[in-house]
């Protein structure tokens, strides 16, 4: 209800509102005053400041459940200008350390979008208690330790706890069911990089339910198409669905590209990948350094393995058609993996830049193989429901004032891979996008000095039904 007299900050008018919680989608005004929505109405509203948004869709800004932004300024930048307006870093059990730390400058220094992260446990963590070998076992001590880290950074504010067991292959099941349980008791949840891609995905998804299932904790699988979209993608989701039936808390995020980016120096591509993914060293393309846009041979992925192990490779071994099949699932909400080892211009993978718009322009304007209702759903509601941010993901009163302004008619992503465009080549057809309340993108245009974000941090509740 709009108080009369009142002048908000801001008045978004005559927009298509599209509001996923209560499944709305009406014209309206929208008025927003100190950072939250206070008003939306078909009656005028007085603001210091007005947009006309008519044709134009008005909806929650998106929030991405799975990225690598670990708060980079530029890929802060990348990510406003596709609409995005809450990052959750910290996935594949890597992430910023201490998480205490990564927070507090966050809230300090501002940051164009608002950043929540989880505690990564695959990387740091392990190091931490000497554990630098990917394929060292660790003791009870270890893990005891382990959980330590884990509930001192819970604390501190993680959003919850992330596995990247291909990246850790010597990660027991008692190693990830005393982080679970410590995710669980607080009711935070836990993203899982599956323990293998390709021909052996289906198994590693059967670990991620039984992770559900022995624990309670909420799972989250991790960028399903880059695991399983490599021919196995119809019998995961027959296995994630059958879970489901039987009342498995899991959700799933995954992206709108098929070729996943990677460190050459990662599991990943250890011994045996080409066989894996049956594929050539053509198939991967260098994405960061100075081979940046070519093609491995064999002599270049072992001169990049000895020299610079954290060279960002693509790899195009993905099945095109399986990304559609995974996002038109109803529990399937949309995600970037981007970010990953891309903090420079000019570098990286196209989902950094372009997985939103790619999203409404292609699959929802082109392909019309998701509603915009759908999808708007699915970039916004479903993760927030997932991580628990409960003013975010939806529009009406009370809401934070995160949304996105963009036109349905001609939104469209122009990033597309090296060699065949600019990887961070800006979307079309964003036209505003508020945090809190104050605009980041406006008139389609990038505002670099705004940094109107926050840290986004659990609050810490002890589970109960
Ligand atoms: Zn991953």
């Amino acid at each position: 209800m709009a108080e009369s007299g009142q002048i908000f900050d801001y008045v978004i008018e005559n927009g298509t509102l599209i509001d996923p919680k209560s499944n709305l989608r009406t014209i309206a005004h929208i008025g927003i005053y100190r950072g939250k929505v206070t008003a939306i109405t078909r009656a005028e509203l007085d603001g210091k400041n007005r947009i006309d948004a008519t044709g134009k869709i008005v909806c929650p800004g998106f929030i991405d459940p799975h990225c690598h932004v670990d708060g980079y300024l530029y890929n802060g930048h990348c990510y406003a200008r596709m609409g995005v307006t809450t990052a959750i870093t910290g996935n594949c059990g890597f992430g910023p350390h201490p998480v205490g730390e990564f927070l507090d400058k966050i809230d300090r220094e501002g940051f164009p979008i608002n950043h929540g992260t989880l505690a990564g446990h695959s990387f740091d963590m392990r190091a931490k208690v000497g554990l630098e070998d990917p394929y060292a076992k660790a003791n009870s001590m270890q893990v005891a330790q382990m959980v330590e880290i884990a509930a001192q950074s819970i604390e501190d504010g993680a959003l919850g706890i992330s596995l990247g067991l291909q990246y850790a292959p010597a990660t027991t099941m008692e190693e990830i069911m005393a982080l679970a349980k410590l995710a669980a008791k607080y009711d935070l949840v836990m993203p899982v990089h599956s323990r293998s891609d390709a021909w052996d995905s289906v198994k590693a998804l059967h670990e991620v339910i039984k992770i559900q299932e022995l624990t309670g904790v909420r799972v989250l699988v991790s960028h399903l198409t880059y695991q399983n979209g490599m021919g196995m993608m119809r019998e995961s989701l027959s296995l994630i669905e059958k879970a489901y039936e039987q009342g498995y808390q899991i959700a799933v995020d995954s992206g709108a590209y098929h070729a996943f980016a990677s460190y050459i120096g990662s599991e990943v591509f250890c011994a045996g990948w080409i066989e894996k993914y049956d594929c050539n060293y053509h198939d991967v393309m260098v994405s960061s350094g100075p081979h940046l846009g070519k093609r491995l041979s064999q002599d270049l992925y072992e001169e990049l393995l000895l020299t610079d192990p954290k060279t960002l490779c693509t790899a195009f071994v993905g099945k095109p058609y399986e990304v559609i099949e995974a996002l038109c699932r109803p529990y399937v909400m949309v995600s970037t993996d981007g970010a990953v080892g891309s903090h420079q211009p000019g570098t990286g993978h196209p989902q950094d830049a372009g997985t939103y718009p790619r999203v409404f322009g292609r699959f929802v304007r082109e392909m019309n193989a998701l509603s915009m209702m759908d999808a708007v759903k699915k970039c916004t509601l479903m993760p927030a429901r997932y991580f628990g941010l409960e003013n975010k993901g939806w529009l009406g009163p009370g809401a934070d004032a995160d949304i996105v302004i963009f036109d349905p008619k001609t939104v469209i992503d122009t990033a597309d891979y090296l060699g065949m465009g600019v990887p961070d080549a800006p979307p079309i057809g964003i036209e505003y996008v508020f945090v809190n309340g104050s605009p980041v993108v406006k008139s389609g245009k990038l505002d670099e000095t705004a940094m109107p974000g926050r840290a986004v941090r659990q609050e810490v509740n002890i589970w109960e039904m």
